[in-house]
């Protein structure tokens, strides 16, 4: 069995290092930190390392960063969570002895030696959890409560799609070990007071498209005038998933690039690069995000534009769909009420 695959190389490996992806969410760091902590726990003599760039301020609690030298990769066993190569952060995982991919996209590549890739799962950290059931392994207090902050944001605390018996059992045996939920939930939704009137920016200045696709572009000019980060405002995206009508939203964060001195070719590198959330209920979404150096879930995903062009474009598409989406389900929509 591939499970017991992975476990035969951990065992294998005196080295085990484990990388996260850009962008880190709760999820990513959680699986990681848990899954570095577990190793350790069961397997002391062995070297465990967490590599990435920059943790969250929200994730700090659970975030683990280690120093790891290039010569280190040689002979090393290196664990991703990844969909795709291009996301995964410190492109040396490359030169390690041996590659496990743990990832539950299902737009991936299969750039590891071992893939165990299950999409139906809603979080990384539940398959690190289920692996960790399988193998027996001991848990503590910390281990659990790296995962279970994993789980719990990336399904939307127990709401998103790929919720069922298993998840909740899982959730139920991680807080067995004793986690401390209420300093977990706080850490969660307690924001700067500055957060809070982008918020309610948001909320006044929002735009809908023709058939209902909610969407706001937290431009440099706002993100400096809020004095928020441009991942604050990111974080923005759920403020308007509750919006009848409006089955899809979106946030467009200009990244605000450095100039680069050696670059005079402005098509090779342009001026603003807009990241761009997408999330939905019931319709589809990754499928456009790929048409803009994107992808992710059905319902959760993110790309890559650069211009207002491009904003207009994908706005479109996703008007198409939700459009589309509305007619053929038109009478489940009105029985429902949205
Ligand atoms: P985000 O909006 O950054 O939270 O991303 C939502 C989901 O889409 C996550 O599962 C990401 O891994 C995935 N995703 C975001 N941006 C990209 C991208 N440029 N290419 C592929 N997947 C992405």
């Amino acid at each position: 069995m591939i499970e017991f695959e992975i476990l035969e190389k951990i065992k294998q490996y005196n080295r085990i290092i484990i990388h996260r992806h850009i962008r880190p969410d709760g999820d990513c760091i959680g699986s990681q930190s848990g899954l570095k902590l577990a190793i350790k726990l069961n397997y002391p003599e062995k070297e465990v390392y967490a590599v990435g760039d920059i943790i969250p301020e929200y994730c700090t609690p659970y975030g683990i960063l280690d120093n790891v030298e290039d010569d280190m990769y040689k002979d090393a066993l290196v664990i991703v969570d990844t969909a795709t190569d291009s996301r995964i952060c410190d492109q040396r995982y490359k030169t390690g002895a041996y590659i496990i991919k743990i990832d539950h996209h299902d737009d991936s590549s299969e750039y590891g030696n071992i893939n165990y890739v299950l999409p139906e799962i809603p979080a990384c950290a539940a398959i690190i959890t289920k692996l960790l059931n399988m193998w027996n392994f001991e848990i503590n207090d910390k281990i659990a409560s790296s995962l279970f902050f994993g789980i719990v944001t990336d399904t939307g605390r127990f709401r998103y799609r790929g919720i069922n018996e298993e998840i909740f059992i899982q959730a139920g045996k991680l807080l067995s070990h004793g986690i401390d939920t209420e300093s977990l939930y706080t850490n969660l939704y307690l924001k700067e007071d500055l957060i809070y009137k982008l918020q309610g920016y948001v909320y006044l200045n929002f735009k809908r498209t023709e058939n209902g696709v909610a969407y706001i572009h937290f431009t440099e000019k706002l993100i400096k005038k809020f004095n928020v980060t441009k991942e604050d405002a990111a974080n923005l995206v759920n403020c308007l998933d509750s919006i009848k009508g409006s089955l899809i939203w979106v946030v467009f964060v200009d990244q605000m690039l450095e100039p680069d001195p050696n670059c005079t070719n402005k098509l090779e590198r342009p001026e603003n690069e807009i990241r761009v959330r997408l999330r939905s209920r019931f319709v589809e979404v990754n499928d456009v995000a790929k048409n803009y150096r994107g992808g992710g879930h059905l319902t959760a995903a993110g790309a890559t534009i650069y211009s207002t062009k491009e904003k207009n474009k994908l706005l479109k598409e996703l008007d198409e769909k939700l459009k589309n989406y509305k007619e053929t389900e038109k009478l489940c929509l009105e029985a429902l009420k949205i």
